[in-house]
């Protein structure tokens, strides 16, 4: 049976975390009722390949957009407890009943109560606890692991989403998953040199690499201006 990941949380960490389990072949669900605290910028400046930056929460529904295409599949609720069942983690939420996975990604800025039944080393910042996880994401519980500013990342969404990535690979990495890296080359750049296209790789002729293109350019032509964003709860609104 295929292994399953929970990922907690649907900002840059955990809808990154999660492309990159499910581009694996992983079922992964995120599981996220709320809003990423990245709503409330006013313009993106900072992310890679936007010359003149981006609408934060265009960012966030094109990168959500792009973990469904990959498979994802999206619960609308908010995780309140994770415990160890026999071999593997019992999700329970507030609005979706419980599920089970084997894998449990915390991606949750800035929420990790869910865990409070582990033990697990916590960082206290001021108000804020964070999650203490090794140089590839992991914590001290085999199979649970902590991206992006809940795993003491800098505050930034680039530094957020490529944490994701890396504890995706991890956890790709920690299950039955073969995988080499998750790359996409042009026909014959491994075969052509009489290898085995390696596991996670895929090469593409030339007709369907421009079809690919052709798609690409439409979805980011599609990509629409978006709400402005959310204040911080503790502005008076002047309505
Ligand atoms: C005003 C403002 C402006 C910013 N501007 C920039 C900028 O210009 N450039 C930049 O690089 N960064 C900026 N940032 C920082 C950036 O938004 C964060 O660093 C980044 O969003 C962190 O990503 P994350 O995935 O770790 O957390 P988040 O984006 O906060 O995502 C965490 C998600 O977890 C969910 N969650 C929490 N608890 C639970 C639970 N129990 N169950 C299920 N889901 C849960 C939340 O609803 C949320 O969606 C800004 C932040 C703010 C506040």
């Amino acid at each position: 049976m295929t292994e399953n990941v929970a990922v907690v949380g649907g900002g840059p960490a955990g809808l990154t975390a999660a492309i990159y389990t499910a581009r694996a072949g992983l079922d992964t669900t995120v599981y996220d009722a709320g809003e990423p605290i990245l709503a409330r910028n006013a313009h993106l400046e900072n992310v890679p390949g936007f010359p003149a930056g981006v609408n934060a929460r265009t960012f966030l529904d094109a990168t959500r957009q792009q973990a469904e295409e990959a498979g994802v599949e999206f619960v609308e609720a908010n995780v309140e407890r994770v415990e160890e069942a026999d071999d593997e983690f019992r999700v329970e939420t507030d609005a979706a009943g419980a599920a089970t996975a084997d894998f449990v990604v915390a991606a949750s800025w800035p929420d990790i109560t869910y865990l409070d039944g582990f033990e697990l080393s916590r960082i206290d910042r001021g108000s804020k606890t964070m999650l203490d996880v090794d140089e590839f994401g992991r914590t001290d519980v085999d199979g649970v692991y902590a991206a992006g500013r809940v795993a003491r990342q800098y505050h930034q969404t680039v530094v957020a989403a490529g944490h994701g990535a890396t504890v995706g690979l991890t956890v790709v990495e920690d299950s039955d998953v073969a995988f080499y890296h998750d790359w996409v080359a042009p026909e014959g750049y491994f075969t052509g040199r009489d290898r085995d296209v390696p596991p996670g790789c895929e090469e593409i002729d030339e007709d369907e690499r421009r079809e690919r293109e052709r798609e690409s350019l439409e979805a980011l032509a599609a990509l629409s201006p978006a709400e402005p964003p959310t204040m911080h709860p503790s502005v008076a609104d002047d309505d």
